[in-house]
Parts: structure tokens; sequence; C-alpha cells
């Protein structure tokens, strides 16, 4: 049951056909996980906190810097030097108090990675790497978690939802690891574009609609401002999810 207070916090995603009340209710009863929460965790962790998904974990090892503030919304001036989970859970739990929100204050690797992501039932991508992408891209395989990939550069961005025993994985697309892209720069409107465009997956999954980028990657393009929405096939030889098939 939803109470008389989220009936009204809620009221205006509550009356879109197809969602309603119910639609809310598993929102509520929901636990997902947000890795990373720079650019595109920030908006993630907002749109998906003020929908009102019921526990969201968030991951990071960063502290705010001062280079962080043209895109980490969550992030002022005078927290500088904090810790980001921290400020981060501070923040959000003012926008909306009935969310649970849980910070975890580390740097995800392949010995914690299983524990970190384990109970949660989507894991949406903030990360800012391709080495830390693909450790939480084998895990979600072996543990059957959906995960949403989002990643940016400059005025590009791109998306697609990882369904383990559906969909092509992370590793069949980058089959392996590449430097980071930060150093070419981004616009903070690349990260909120595409971290929404995730957020909009998650909850889609969590209602029990079918997500409309599982198999396919999008790519957004600013300079021109093209959405481009292409198919995705596994890879056969994958080592990642061509294994986990034949468990
Ligand atoms: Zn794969």
């Amino acid at each position: 049951m939803l109470e008389q207070n989220e009936l009204i916090r809620y009221n205006r995603q509550l009356i879109i056909p197809n969602f309603g009340e119910e639609g809310q209710r598993k929102l509520k009863d929901s636990h997902i996980i947000i890795v990373g929460i720079g650019g595109l965790g920030c908006a993630s962790a907002t749109y998906l906190t003020a929908a009102g998904v019921g526990h969201i974990t968030i991951v990071d090892f960063d502290t705010v810097e001062l280079s962080d503030l043209n895109r980490q919304i969550l992030y002022w001036e005078d927290e500088i030097g904090d810790r980001k989970v921290v400020v981060a859970q501070r923040k959000l739990s003012k926008l909306n108090p009935s969310v649970e929100i849980t910070p975890i204050f580390a740097k995800i690797t392949n010995e914690n990675v299983l524990g970190i992501i384990d109970r949660s039932q989507v894991v949406v991508d903030g990360l800012d790497n391709s080495a830390t992408r693909l450790v939480v891209n084998s895990a979600c395989i072996k543990q059957n978690i959906p995960y949403i990939y989002g990643g940016v550069s400059r005025l590009r961005g791109m998306i697609t939802t990882i369904i383990p025993g559906q969909t092509p994985c992370l590793a069949c697309l980058l089959p392996e690891s590449v430097e980071g892209l930060g150093g070419l720069g981004v616009l903070g409107v690349t990260p909120a574009l595409i971290a929404n465009l995730q957020a909009l997956e998650v909850i889609k999954l969590l209602i029990g609609h079918s997500p409309s980028l599982a198999g396919k990657l999008l790519i957004f393009n600013g300079d021109d401002i093209k959405f481009r929405v292409y198919e995705i096939r596994r890879n056969e030889n994958c080592p990642v999810c061509s294994q986990a098939l034949h468990l």
C-alpha cells in the first residue's frame, strides 16, 4: 500500500497509463546499485531517488574536486575534498527521505565486486573506465543481474541494456580494456542525458516493462543532436557470456 504522502509525491507518475500504484509499489520494493557516482551516477541517482526506488546503493572511492563540478551535480563547492558517496547520500536523502541510500566507499575490484552487487536487482553504470566496467559486466553475468551500461565522451554518449542470457554483454562489444575517455573532456549535459536514459531503462525493468535497449546500442552525438540505434550481436566466442550460457 502507498501512503497518503506517497500518493501526492508521486502523483504525476501514478497517473501515467501502465504505471500506476502497482508500478510505484514495485519501485518502492526494489533495490538497485549505482557503480560510480560521477557525472552519470549523480544524474541517474537523483532521478531514481526522486522516482521512489526503495533502496539505492551507491559505490565510489573518490572525493569531490573542483574539476568535477561542471557535471557532477550532487556536489557543491564547499564539499571539495569530501567523499562523494557521503555527500551524495546526504543530498539524496534530503530529496526523498523515504528512499534508503546505502553508501559504499570502495574501488571495485575482481575480489569485491560479487559482494558489492549481491542482492541488487539492477546494476547501473556510472563508471569512467572500461577495465572496471568489464569487471562489473562479468559479475552481472555470473549473478544474472541486468546491467545498464552507459558511457560518455565530449558531446557523445552511448547506452545498452545487458540482460544476462538474452543479450550480448559488454565483453562482446569491448573485448579488451581501453583507456578511459575522460581525458578527452566531457560537457555536463552529455552524462545527464545518457544517465536519464539509463534511469528510464531501470524503471522499465523494475516495473516489469520490456527495456527498450536490450540487444541495442544507442549512440548519441551532440554535435548534430542525433540518436542512432544499432542492433548488436553476441560474440559467440565471448569469454564472459558464452561460457555462462554453457553452464
Ligand atoms: Zn559477451
